[in-house]
């Protein structure tokens, strides 16, 4: 993984274009994820906020991953809004503060699970609250334990599936109490969209 982030600021590029690509394809999904435990506004929310993502891209030409994903941390607070908007804003900045200009595997594993710490602080939320940490904790454990891209992405897909049955204890879900058992966490759908856009970029390389 790390050779293939090092290799260029295109394969960055790529990575944030196919994951933002991503995110806008499967709008209408989330949207109506949301509308079944929540207020209906998740796909809009983050389609408006990868739009915002792509714009910038170009002007980050060369830049080193780190700063990259500050910036896009940056578009994704000031453009997603809702709950979701603050938290992957806070991953991708977090991450994106733990990266040096050359990161390796284990730079990436250390400063990814940093920020998944981060919005799980910023959340005030734990594991099996049916949130996006559902998702994205599995996921920084799966890194740790070195696993490859095409694992992280069935575990991100296994995990996002697995927030069905949960009864919702954190967010708009859970105002519904045991009427948000049945129904997919929105927020884990989008994060597992796009560790699967990442992944599937990145193949079996990492
Ligand atoms: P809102 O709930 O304000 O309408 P969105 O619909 O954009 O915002 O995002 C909802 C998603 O945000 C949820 O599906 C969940 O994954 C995530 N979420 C909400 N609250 C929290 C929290 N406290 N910690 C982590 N993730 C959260
Ligand atoms: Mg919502």
């Amino acid at each position: 993984m790390e050779d293939v982030l090092r290799a260029s600021g295109k394969m960055m590029d790529k990575l944030i274009n196919d994951a933002a690509r991503a995110i806008i394809a499967e709008a209408d999904h989330l949207t109506a994820l949301d509308q079944a435990i929540g207020d209906g506004d998740h796909g809009i929310n983050m389609k408006r906020g990868m739009e915002a993502v792509l714009a910038e891209v170009p002007k980050l030409a060369g830049k080193p991953p780190g700063e990259v994903l500050k910036a896009i941390g940056m578009q994704l607070v000031m453009k997603v809004g809702g709950a979701s908007g603050p938290l992957f804003g806070t991953l991708a900045m977090e991450f994106g503060k733990g990266l040096p200009s050359h990161p390796t595997r284990a730079d990436i594993t250390r400063a990814f699970a940093a920020a998944v710490a981060a919005v799980a602080a910023r959340g005030k939320a734990e594991q099996g609250q049916k949130t996006m940490l559902d998702v994205l904790i599995p996921v920084s454990e799966a890194l740790n334990a070195g696993a490859s891209a095409v694992e992280v992405k069935a575990i991100a897909l296994a995990a996002a599936n697995a927030t069905i049955p949960v009864k919702a204890t954190r967010g708009r879900a859970s105002f519904l109490g045991e009427r948000s058992v049945g129904h997919m966490d929105p927020g884990s759908w989008s994060s597992a969209m796009i560790i699967t856009a990442i992944c599937n970029r990145l193949g079996d390389k990492s």
